[in-house]
């Protein structure tokens, strides 16, 4: 009868040769990655410098005086327009124009002036209670740390970024919203879809000098070029770099639309 499973006694003629496929496997994989590496940062060095020719200095879409209405429209960006916050902000700041006035507001007061964003009964509450938190902890003050920032309700790592890096000009990370999730998936500089590892690939990638502007230069792109559906690749300044376009030969495109 033949034996289909080796037990303790049988001999493996076969190790040197698995050793030998194993050791080839991973010469060849060492060999294409230290090919790629280089190249791929010369890709993402080419559209830095592309994105930066094209877009230059972005100043930040949302509408703000100071680091307290700042804050209060990121927040209230999430899952919404930056123009539908930039309607909805000016008649919120003049009925309550400080930290001090929010956290005494009703909860309906301020959703009746919100309404027309998505949320703006969860978000009502948020910048209500942030409010309260930046008097009693803060001194009135939008902290400039990623830990204080972090404490407050409605404030992830998304808008903490934000945050520190277009008002402090401090940046301690890379901004990951819709567009650059979408963007940078496209143009192969991550493979993940989850903000906070996209996030990780994004600052081992990018030098810390571009983590303030690259981001605005990348939504700004996001918006005019890269849609989510039927990106304008013929037109988009960085096709040539794209990994979109040089895989679009060997990979399916709806993988690429995410
Ligand atoms: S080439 Fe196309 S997929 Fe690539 S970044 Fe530009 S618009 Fe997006």
């Amino acid at each position: 009868m033949l034996k289909n499973t080796y037990d303790d006694t049988t001999i493996d003629y076969l190790v040197p040769f698995r050793i030998l496929g194993y050791y080839r496997f991973h010469c060849i994989i060492g060999l294409v990655v230290k090919e790629c590496i280089p190249e791929m940062q010369e890709q993402i060095n080419s559209a830095i410098k592309i994105l930066a020719k094209k877009y230059g200095n972005v100043h930040p879409f949302l509408k703000h005086q100071n680091a307290f209405e700042f804050i209060i429209a990121v927040i209230l960006s999430a899952q919404t327009t930056d123009n539908l916050v930039n309607k909805v902000t000016p008649d919120l700041f003049s009925r309550f124009p400080d930290p001090e006035t929010l956290a005494n507001a009703k909860i309906e007061d301020v959703a009746r002036i919100i309404k027309s964003i998505n949320y703006y009964k969860t978000k009502a509450r948020n910048i209500i209670q942030t409010a309260q938190i930046l008097n009693i902890k803060f001194q009135g003050k939008v902290p400039d740390n990623m830990d204080d920032l972090l404490s407050l309700p409605g404030v992830g790592r998304k808008v903490a970024n934000v945050i520190l890096s277009d008002y402090y000009k401090k940046p301690q990370g890379f901004v990951v919203d819709t567009h650059i999730k979408r963007v940078s998936y496209r143009l192969g500089w991550t493979k993940h879809t989850n903000p906070e590892k996209i996030e990780r690939d994004l600052i081992h990638i990018i030098p810390k000098k571009y983590w303030t502007s690259l981001p605005k230069q990348l939504i700004a792109l996001g918006r005019e070029y890269c849609h989510p559906k039927n990106p304008d690749c013929s037109h988009c300044p960085l096709t040539d770099v794209c990994q979109k376009n040089l895989l679009i030969t060997t990979k399916k495109l709806n993988e690429y639309t995410y």
